[in-house]
């Protein structure tokens, strides 16, 4: 540990003011977390919800369409702007790292848990655009219910519920807090500070998610906008028990199969830009012309930009059973074209499909281990959840985890005092 470092323990101190009003169990908690931590009140809050891609499977980097929704369930933060030009943080998921100190002058060459650069991240964008006033300092106190790591993407939930905060504290930026800037800023931390090269899915789901709505993100412009949900849907979430970061992930294999589909084609049709634009016909026309993985690849890609479509029009014209099939025929796709699933996936898919109250189930994310998520109805219970967890347990010995979550709001972001 290099000095400029300090690690104070868990240990409250006394708190000899009072508490704000719980406004959601997580506020509450974060505030305790806060006041116990730094003896002083938070100025502002934010909460960030985390997100599920709906459907859109590598889509993303192949110039298509992802759909997403923003979970129940994220992280709130709580801040204080000071003058002592140090930074703290603390977080309810890393109890063992306790209050982690650092300075606005030297955290760039400290050393802190990984975690750290999430939010430093974010301080350090903020201060390189000049937002963070001389001698400016910041305690931060963290608190999620979002499972971290799993895909559901708690690391652009953290790093917009910190910018919301940071910005709703720093005098005189008020005017200028749009959200553009604040997923432009959590997006460049999480590529530029953390070193993770993502595309802008993540963010923009948990920065514009509005409830009750899906976000449409077109990777070709990045621009997005909401798609409502119909009335009486909803999702379920299923952790399989393998964690993409336990599998040697073939993402970039992926990535580079998707590449050479691209460059093949390109001397045949000139012009395409992108492997998720192509229309199917001229695919059919071409393909052969690839090597066998390419084309597979290729043709996952473009039917799956196609089922993108026709799921976005079924939820338009309130038809939720063909927008669940989409989901499926997706995932099918995923196993046989794009060879991104596994067998715990494909499980969790077919179990949930016998569930009169599903709609359609694919894998969610990368793929090779993470989440499956269902389209499902109101009708959807305990018992039904219940039962595709029996089966996947008799299968893998081993529960998967799963919850029911609405179509929830993005980012939120107050100012708590003056
Ligand atoms: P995902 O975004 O799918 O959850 P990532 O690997 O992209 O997975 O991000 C997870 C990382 O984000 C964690 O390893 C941790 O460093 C950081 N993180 C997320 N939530 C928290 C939290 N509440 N407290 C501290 N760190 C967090
Ligand atoms: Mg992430």
């Amino acid at each position: 540990m290099q000095s400029g470092l300090l690690r104070l323990g868990f240990t409250g101190v006394g708190r000899d003011f009072p508490v704000m009003a719980p406004e959601s169990p997580l506020f509450f908690t974060v505030t305790l977390l806060f006041s116990d931590q730094f003896a002083s009140a938070p100025m502002t809050r934010a909460h960030a919800p985390g997100r599920v891609e709906v459907i859109g499977n590598h889509t993303d980097y192949n110039g298509g369409t992802v759909v997403g929704a923003a979970l129940d369930r994220g992280v709130e933060v709580a801040l204080r702007l000071t003058s002592d030009g140090r930074v703290r943080l603390v977080s309810n998921a890393k109890p063992a790292d306790g209050v982690v100190e650092t300075s606005i002058s030297t955290y760039a060459e400290d050393e802190w848990p990984d975690w750290c650069a999430y939010p430093l991240g974010v301080i350090d964008e903020a201060r390189l655009r000049g937002f963070l006033p001389a001698g400016a300092g910041l305690d931060i106190a963290i608190h999620s219910d979002l499972p971290i790591g799993t895909g559901l993407s708690s690391s652009a939930a953290l790093e917009l519920a910190v910018a919301g905060a940071l910005f709703e504290a720093l005098p005189d930026t008020n005017a200028s807090i749009s959200r553009s800037l604040l997923i432009e800023i959590a997006h460049r931390a999480e590529n530029r500070f953390v070193g993770m090269p993502c595309g802008l899915l993540d963010q923009t789901v948990v920065g514009r998610a509005r409830a009750g709505h899906l976000v449409v993100l077109d990777a070709s412009t990045n621009q997005s906008h909401p798609i409502r949900l119909p009335d009486g849907l909803g999702f379920a979430l299923f952790r399989s028990h393998i964690s993409h970061a336990l599998v040697d992930s073939p993402y970039e294999v992926r990535r580079d199969e998707c590449r050479k589909a691209l460059m093949g084609l390109e001397r045949f049709i000139p012009g395409i830009r992108h492997l998720a634009r192509l229309h199917p016909a001229d695919l059919d026309a071409y393909a052969s012309v690839l090597e066998t993985r390419p084309s597979l690849r290729a043709r996952h890609v473009v039917h799956e930009q196609r089922r993108v479509g026709a799921f976005l029009s079924a939820l338009h014209q309130g038809d939720a059973e063909a927008a669940g099939a989409c989901m499926t025929a997706s995932h099918e796709s995923s196993r046989a074209f794009f060879d991104n699933s596994i067998p715990e996936l494909d499980a969790l898919v077919q179990f949930s499909n016998q569930q009169g109250a599903v709609l359609g189930a694919r894998l969610s994310g990368g793929g090779w281990g993470g989440s499956v998520v269902a389209l499902v109805t109101d009708n959807f219970d305990t018992k039904q959840a219940d039962a595709i967890c029996d089966a996947y347990e008799e299968l893998f010995e081993v529960r998967p985890h799963w919850w029911r979550t609405s179509a929830s709001a993005g980012l939120v972001h107050e100012l708590l005092t003056a």
